[in-house]
């Protein structure tokens, strides 16, 4: 239901909280974040103009009476973009970016502009339907009464605005993300050099195994530089994955020495640790199972 009243308000629009901003410039508004993000501030009223690769020999034009200028290029090339390119925006415009690492960009930002800045991390991609209850990570930079706007209109938007300090942001996305995306990577990877069957794996396949594949096999319909930006971007996320490889290691020895009661131990140890999580995740799963049942049914 809710994801329906948001797509109705896509059609009308949306409520704008801010009127006498200026325009907003968008640093890669061609791409993929950025076509989305011009697209809900066109709906709430904003004007909206692009600065991408070719445009920067019009940027001072560009810039000029901007309000917020929003930079979300590639991970790649970010700081740079802000340290060479960004130091002349109107002193009251808010520079803000859209990047998955949080702290260097912040810092760059901070660096480059005297105003007021905001470093936003949209925890989602660019196919959500709906910003409807996705989440976007914010971390103050600077002068943040002037940006509080920003903020309350990306809830209009749906989103929920969850504040983190960037260095926190940026460790916990080595798990979240980076770890994550490279174990389901290798997950597919050994699909493929297996040769599996997936038409006969989904025939074998109860609910939670569909939905486990699906969750493999949609990383493989997207954009293989995203992934590799999020993956390489960040040096801890070696460790992060080194990490998990030594605890595979270690598993793997386990098995291999058939230590069963070493397994049922450490599963335990876990299922400690996890505490009231792992009834309560046993619980959502429930539902969501449920409703990939009824979406085969139907
Ligand atoms: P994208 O490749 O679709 O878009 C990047 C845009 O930047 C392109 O239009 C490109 O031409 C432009 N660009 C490249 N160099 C430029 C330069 N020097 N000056 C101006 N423009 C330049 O990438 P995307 O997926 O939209 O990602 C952009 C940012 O959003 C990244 O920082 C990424 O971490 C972040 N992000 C992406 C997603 C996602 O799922 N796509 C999710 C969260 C955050």
């Amino acid at each position: 239901l809710m994801r329906e009243s948001y797509l109705n308000e896509k059609d009308v629009g949306f409520k704008q909280i801010k009127q006498d901003l200026g325009h907003v410039v968008i640093v890669g508004g061609e791409g993929k974040l950025g076509q989305l993000f011009s697209q809900m501030l066109k709906l709430s009223g904003y004007k909206v103009k692009s600065l991408d690769k070719n445009d920067w020999q019009h940027a001072d034009a560009i810039f000029d009476g901007a309000g917020l200028v929003i930079v979300t290029v590639p991970i790649n090339v970010t700081c740079e973009v802000i340290r060479e390119k960004l130091t002349h925006l109107p002193e009251q415009c808010i520079l803000a970016d859209l990047t998955s690492i949080k702290e260097k960009p912040l810092a760059a930002m901070l660096d480059a502009h005297k105003g007021p800045v905001v470093g936003l991390h949209p925890m989602f991609g660019p196919d959500v339907g709906s910003l409807a209850k996705q989440v976007v990570v914010v971390c103050h930079g600077r002068q943040s009464d002037a940006y509080q706007w920003l903020l309350q209109q990306i809830e209009i938007w749906g989103a929920r605005i969850v504040e983190a300090q960037a260095e926190r942001h940026d460790n916990a996305m080595q798990l979240v993300q980076a770890m994550r995306h490279f174990s389901t990577f290798v997950y597919g990877l050994n699909l493929c050099k297996e040769e599996a069957d997936i038409d006969n794996l989904l025939q074998f396949s109860s609910p939670i195994y569909r939905l486990e594949l699906a969750m493999v096999g949609r990383l493989f319909a997207q954009d293989p530089e995203l992934y590799a930006d999020i993956i390489f971007a960040q040096e801890g996320s070696l460790h992060a994955i080194s990490d998990y490889l030594d605890n595979y290691r270690d598993a793997l020895a386990m098995l291999k020495s058939g230590n069963r009661q070493e397994f049922v131990e450490q599963f335990q140890r876990v299922a400690k640790w996890f505490g009231d999580f792992a009834p309560q995740f046993q619980h959502e799963s429930r539902a969501m199972l449920q409703s990939v049942n009824d979406m085969k049914a139907g």
